[in-house]
């Protein structure tokens, strides 16, 4: 499990707890100090997933991993960006507390998490999935991000976490 912080790969658990189904665990990353929890639920709960013409597969973690990296290539997102989100998402369904889940929701929470980090990931994602129609679908899909990017063009590297304090000290119109 790497801290979501630094990406660090050592953490030491300071507390554990049981819960439905599994065990939660408190960890503190060795390299940077973050405290981060994580859930570890018994194989057998597992959950699947219902696809449009019906079949179901089983919900596999590095497969959402995999859709998200490739949406996210080589943007500009800080590290751990993604298997946050993942985790996020993971946790999500595991809490609905069912046993099969339309993949259609799933998408849903994968579009909603990108149109917030990288507007270009999202369009990515959303062109695989939505599978627009033509130039028109895409078009609409891009005009409906009613918050312009704010990365500025001259500086592609620039993480994008630096941007909600550039946002904070322009004054408000
Ligand atoms: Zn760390």
């Amino acid at each position: 499990m790497r801290c979501p912080n630094c990406g660090g790969v050592d953490s030491r658990v300071v507390d554990s707890r049981n819960i439905e189904g599994g065990v939660r665990r408190r960890r503190e990353c060795l390299a940077c100090r973050y405290r981060f929890t994580t859930t570890e639920r018994v194989a057998s709960r597992s959950l699947f997933v219902k696809k449009k013409d019906g079949r179901r597969e089983e919900f596999l973690r590095e497969k959402l991993l995999a859709g998200f990296r490739k949406a996210c290539e080589k943007r500009p997102l800080p590290a751990g960006t993604v298997d946050k989100a993942v985790d996020e998402i993971e946790n999500e369904l595991y809490s609905l507390g069912r046993a099969e889940v339309p993949n259609t929701r799933i998408g849903d929470m994968v579009m909603e998490r990108l149109k917030r980090m990288d507007h270009i990931a999202y369009i990515r994602f959303a062109s695989v999935y939505r599978e627009f129609a033509d130039l028109d679908a895409l078009k609409r899909e891009v005009e409906s991000l009613s918050v312009p990017v704010q990365r500025p063009a001259q500086l592609p590297l620039l993480p994008t976490s630096t941007l909600p304090t550039r946002q904070r000290t322009r004054k408000k119109a």
